[in-house]
Protein backbone atom coordinates (compact mmCIF):
# COMPACT_ATOMS: atom_id res chain seq x y z
CA UNK A 1 0.00 0.00 0.00
CA UNK A 2 2.15 2.80 -1.08
CA UNK A 3 -0.46 5.63 -0.06
CA UNK A 4 0.61 8.23 2.72
CA UNK A 5 -1.72 7.64 5.78
CA UNK A 6 -3.97 11.26 5.96
CA UNK A 7 -3.92 12.71 8.96
CA UNK A 8 -3.16 16.27 10.60
CA UNK A 9 -0.33 17.80 11.21
CA UNK A 10 0.93 17.07 15.09
CA UNK A 11 2.12 20.82 15.32
CA UNK A 12 0.23 21.21 18.83
CA UNK A 13 2.73 18.35 20.13
CA UNK A 14 5.64 19.35 18.79
CA UNK A 15 8.62 22.08 18.66
CA UNK A 16 10.56 22.79 15.94
CA UNK A 17 14.17 22.56 15.90
CA UNK A 18 15.97 23.99 12.98
CA UNK A 19 19.45 24.13 11.39
CA UNK A 20 20.70 26.86 9.59
CA UNK A 21 19.87 25.51 5.75
CA UNK A 22 16.29 25.35 6.61
CA UNK A 23 15.18 28.96 6.00
CA UNK A 24 17.14 29.31 3.13
CA UNK A 25 14.91 28.25 0.82
CA UNK A 26 15.37 24.83 0.15
CA UNK A 27 11.76 22.81 -0.52
CA UNK A 28 12.22 19.49 1.21
CA UNK A 29 9.51 17.00 0.19
CA UNK A 30 8.61 16.16 3.70
CA UNK A 31 8.97 17.60 7.28
CA UNK A 32 10.32 15.31 9.76
CA UNK A 33 8.37 14.68 13.03
CA UNK A 34 10.25 12.56 15.83
CA UNK A 35 9.44 10.96 18.48
CA UNK A 36 11.97 10.66 22.38
CA UNK A 37 11.87 7.78 23.02
CA UNK A 38 13.41 7.19 19.04
CA UNK A 39 15.48 10.16 19.59
CA UNK A 40 17.13 9.09 22.54
CA UNK A 41 17.35 5.68 21.24
CA UNK A 42 19.21 7.10 18.38
CA UNK A 43 21.35 9.41 20.48
CA UNK A 44 22.33 6.36 23.09
CA UNK A 45 23.46 4.33 20.31
CA UNK A 46 25.57 7.12 18.39
CA UNK A 47 27.58 7.77 21.03
CA UNK A 48 28.12 4.40 21.90
CA UNK A 49 30.77 3.80 19.61
CA UNK A 50 33.06 7.21 19.33
CA UNK A 51 35.08 5.70 16.70
CA UNK A 52 33.05 3.44 14.01
CA UNK A 53 30.24 4.75 12.51
CA UNK A 54 27.24 2.64 14.07
CA UNK A 55 23.70 3.08 12.58
CA UNK A 56 20.16 1.31 11.86
CA UNK A 57 16.77 2.07 10.67
CA UNK A 58 13.73 5.00 11.21
CA UNK A 59 10.07 3.18 11.59
CA UNK A 60 7.29 5.20 11.45
CA UNK A 61 4.71 6.40 8.99
CA UNK A 62 4.70 8.50 5.60
CA UNK A 63 1.56 11.05 6.26
CA UNK A 64 -0.02 13.87 4.31
CA UNK A 65 -2.11 16.41 5.99
CA UNK A 66 -5.19 17.77 4.71
CA UNK A 67 -2.96 20.76 2.72
CA UNK A 68 -1.64 17.58 0.75
CA UNK A 69 1.89 18.95 2.54
CA UNK A 70 3.67 15.62 3.48
CA UNK A 71 5.53 14.54 6.17
CA UNK A 72 6.74 11.49 8.33
CA UNK A 73 6.89 10.91 11.36
CA UNK A 74 9.81 8.73 13.67
CA UNK A 75 8.24 6.84 15.97
CA UNK A 76 11.20 4.12 16.66
CA UNK A 77 14.79 3.78 16.03
CA UNK A 78 15.96 -0.43 15.00
CA UNK A 79 20.19 -0.72 15.39
CA UNK A 80 21.38 -2.60 12.97
CA UNK A 81 22.85 -5.59 13.54
CA UNK A 82 25.00 -7.63 11.44
CA UNK A 83 26.28 -4.35 10.02
CA UNK A 84 29.71 -4.82 8.33
CA UNK A 85 31.41 -1.33 9.89
CA UNK A 86 34.38 0.49 9.99
CA UNK A 87 35.76 4.47 10.70
CA UNK A 88 34.35 5.78 7.93
CA UNK A 89 31.30 3.36 6.23
CA UNK A 90 28.70 1.45 7.22
CA UNK A 91 27.02 -1.95 5.14
CA UNK A 92 23.79 -2.97 5.73
CA UNK A 93 24.09 -6.50 4.91
CA UNK A 94 20.82 -9.14 3.75
CA UNK A 95 21.06 -10.83 7.33
CA UNK A 96 20.68 -7.19 8.47
CA UNK A 97 17.78 -6.12 6.40
CA UNK A 98 15.64 -9.34 6.84
CA UNK A 99 16.66 -8.72 10.47
CA UNK A 100 15.20 -5.36 10.62
CA UNK A 101 11.84 -6.49 8.64
CA UNK A 102 11.42 -9.14 11.26
CA UNK A 103 11.56 -6.87 13.94
CA UNK A 104 8.71 -4.59 12.36
CA UNK A 105 6.43 -7.67 11.35
CA UNK A 106 6.61 -8.35 14.68
CA UNK A 107 6.80 -5.38 17.18
CA UNK A 108 5.60 -2.38 14.58
CA UNK A 109 3.07 -4.07 12.11
CA UNK A 110 1.67 -1.83 9.06
CA UNK A 111 4.66 0.74 9.91
CA UNK A 112 7.12 1.90 7.52
CA UNK A 113 11.04 2.33 7.25
CA UNK A 114 11.41 6.00 7.00
CA UNK A 115 14.34 6.50 6.72
CA UNK A 116 18.06 5.01 8.39
CA UNK A 117 20.50 6.97 10.00
CA UNK A 118 24.29 6.47 10.90
CA UNK A 119 27.31 8.52 12.60
CA UNK A 120 29.89 10.29 11.27
CA UNK A 121 32.69 10.30 13.93
CA UNK A 122 35.07 13.08 13.95
CA UNK A 123 33.41 13.45 10.47
CA UNK A 124 30.71 16.21 10.78
CA UNK A 125 27.15 16.14 9.12
CA UNK A 126 26.86 15.42 5.25
CA UNK A 127 26.37 12.35 3.11
CA UNK A 128 30.01 10.91 1.13
CA UNK A 129 29.02 9.55 -2.03
CA UNK A 130 29.18 6.18 -0.84
CA UNK A 131 26.28 7.41 1.73
CA UNK A 132 24.30 9.08 -1.21
CA UNK A 133 24.76 5.84 -3.25
CA UNK A 134 23.10 3.76 -0.63
CA UNK A 135 20.38 6.24 0.17
CA UNK A 136 19.13 5.98 -3.74
CA UNK A 137 19.23 1.98 -3.81
CA UNK A 138 18.18 1.05 -0.35
CA UNK A 139 15.75 4.00 0.58
CA UNK A 140 14.67 4.88 -2.92
CA UNK A 141 11.05 6.22 -1.93
CA UNK A 142 11.11 9.82 -2.22
CA UNK A 143 10.24 10.60 1.51
CA UNK A 144 12.68 8.42 2.96
CA UNK A 145 15.14 10.03 4.83
CA UNK A 146 18.67 9.89 5.95
CA UNK A 147 19.92 11.08 9.24
CA UNK A 148 23.22 11.72 10.34
CA UNK A 149 24.88 11.99 13.50
CA UNK A 150 28.10 13.56 14.42
CA UNK A 151 28.31 12.02 18.03
CA UNK A 152 31.81 13.90 19.36
CA UNK A 153 30.59 17.28 18.35
CA UNK A 154 27.01 16.28 19.58
CA UNK A 155 25.11 17.39 16.38
CA UNK A 156 23.03 16.27 13.78
CA UNK A 157 20.98 16.80 10.95
CA UNK A 158 18.24 15.46 7.99
CA UNK A 159 19.32 15.00 4.71
CA UNK A 160 15.78 14.91 3.20
CA UNK A 161 14.76 14.70 -0.96
CA UNK A 162 13.68 18.21 -2.30
CA UNK A 163 10.53 18.37 -4.23
CA UNK A 164 12.38 18.40 -7.44
CA UNK A 165 13.91 15.36 -6.09
CA UNK A 166 17.42 16.58 -5.50
CA UNK A 167 19.26 15.41 -2.43
CA UNK A 168 21.60 17.91 -1.24
CA UNK A 169 24.41 15.89 0.81
CA UNK A 170 25.84 19.17 2.04
CA UNK A 171 22.42 20.86 3.42
CA UNK A 172 20.65 19.02 6.23
CA UNK A 173 17.07 19.76 7.53
CA UNK A 174 16.04 19.63 11.36
CA UNK A 175 13.31 17.82 12.78
CA UNK A 176 10.03 18.89 14.87
CA UNK A 177 10.21 16.53 18.49
CA UNK A 178 7.07 15.15 19.12
CA UNK A 179 6.48 16.30 23.42
CA UNK A 180 6.30 12.86 25.16
CA UNK A 181 7.52 14.35 28.34
CA UNK A 182 5.80 16.95 29.10
CA UNK A 183 7.45 19.43 27.10
CA UNK A 184 10.64 18.77 28.50
CA UNK A 185 12.82 19.02 25.24
CA UNK A 186 15.44 15.95 24.86
CA UNK A 187 17.56 17.55 21.95
CA UNK A 188 20.63 18.31 22.54
CA UNK A 189 22.31 19.10 19.13
CA UNK A 190 24.55 21.83 19.27
CA UNK A 191 23.50 22.92 16.03
CA UNK A 192 19.91 23.05 15.80
CA UNK A 193 17.99 26.21 17.05
CA UNK A 194 14.43 25.91 18.42
CA UNK A 195 11.75 27.52 16.40
CA UNK A 196 9.56 29.81 17.67
CA UNK A 197 6.61 31.49 16.27
CA UNK A 198 7.01 35.64 16.75
CA UNK A 199 3.69 36.78 17.60
CA UNK A 200 2.33 38.80 15.14
CA UNK A 201 5.27 37.46 12.77
CA UNK A 202 3.28 37.81 8.98
CA UNK A 203 6.56 36.79 6.98
CA UNK A 204 5.54 32.68 7.04
ZN1 LIG B 1 28.33 8.35 6.10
Amino acid sequence: MNQPLTTPLPTKRASRWNSSYDTVGLNPLVDVYMTQPAYSRICVHSVSDMRNEVGGILVGEWCMDEDRDQFIVVEHALPARHTRQSSVSLTFTQESMLDIHDQIDANFKGQKIVGWYHTHPHMGVFLSHYDTWLHSNFFPEPWQVALVVEPVSATGGFFIRQKSGILDPTRYFGFSEMDGNYGRSMVYWTNLYQYEEKEGDVSK
